[in-house]
């Protein structure tokens, strides 16, 4: 699942756009009924043809396409990934890489400059994606159920402040998995399944403690490794070589054996020797 840096690299490709129109839109003529209302139905894309995009951000795991009028407003969700005809993107992602298949192509998407024509297309295989055209009361009502950015960017669509250390421990004084609470959005925006893990590691803490339970020190540990983690990624980009404990066999400290467990659906990689 792309997650928070993956979508900051992309929002970072697509800076190139600015400025240019939206020509023509093609939608995946096979999708079901249902499905097609996630991407760019008749009269969304009917709405953004002739728009011209007047920015490119991120907030959260979200992508926000200004326009003339309103947004395209994209949630990569498990599986969607952007590239274009003229650049066949690559989306090397920790699984592994993905090629680009027409086949599950969803919506293409004519973009003009002055000088260029670009076919850009969004990829979403097991469609639990979306790309939506969506006005400014819209745009302004979905993302205020976002809380607030683990770390900033240059890119953030009307930033909201990064989150403190006390309302970071205001987050996690819960009585639920303290990963659990990482990854809510709702909370606080950018942690997803890879850096959670990750920065509980670094932080030396259970992902299946209770929030409620950790001390000031580990949560001032666990905020300092969250931001650690995500900037440290957003820099690296696509390189996935410098996990230390996600999809791992065995620990990176101290070279025990790691446990997938399930937690919410999610398989989480823990060390026990290491994390308490
Ligand atoms: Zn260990």
């Amino acid at each position: 699942m792309p997650e928070m840096p993956e979508v900051e690299t992309m929002v970072e490709r697509f800076q190139r756009w600015k400025g240019w129109r939206i020509t023509d839109v093609e939608v995946d003529p096979e999708m079901t009924p249902a499905a097609a209302k996630k991407y760019l139905p008749e009269d969304e894309y009917n709405t953004v043809i002739g728009q011209a995009i007047t920015g490119v951000y991120r907030r959260g795991k979200f992508i926000v396409i200004t326009t003339s009028s309103g947004a395209l407003l994209c949630h990569n969700a498990m599986s969607g990934y952007w590239d274009s005809t003229l650049e066949p993107w690559t989306f090397d992602y920790v699984e592994g890489a993905r090629k680009p298949h027409d086949s599950d192509v969803r919506v293409d998407l004519k973009l003009e400059s002055a000088k260029e024509v670009w076919y850009v297309r969004f990829h979403d295989a097991r469609m639990f994606g979306s790309l939506r055209f969506v006005d400014p009361a819209a745009l302004a009502t979905k993302l205020s159920t976002i809380g607030p950015e683990v770390v900033g960017s240059t890119h953030l669509y009307e930033p909201k402040e990064v989150i403190t250390a006390e309302e970071f421990g205001r987050a996690l004084n819960k009585g639920k998995a303290v990963k659990e609470l990482l990854m809510d959005q709702s909370r606080m925006a950018g942690l997803g399944n890879i850096y959670a893990a990750e920065a509980l590691w670094y932080a030396g803490i259970s992902p299946m403690r209770l929030g409620m339970t950790l001390s000031g020190a580990e949560l001032h540990k666990l905020f300092e490794e969250c931001g650690n983690v995500l900037n440290a990624a957003v820099i690296r980009k696509l390189n996935y070589d410098g996990l230390k404990i996600y999809r791992r066999k065995t620990c990176s400290r101290c070279k025990g054996p790691v446990t997938a467990e399930k937690l919410k659906g999610r398989t989480t990689h823990w060390c026990p020797a290491c994390q308490k």
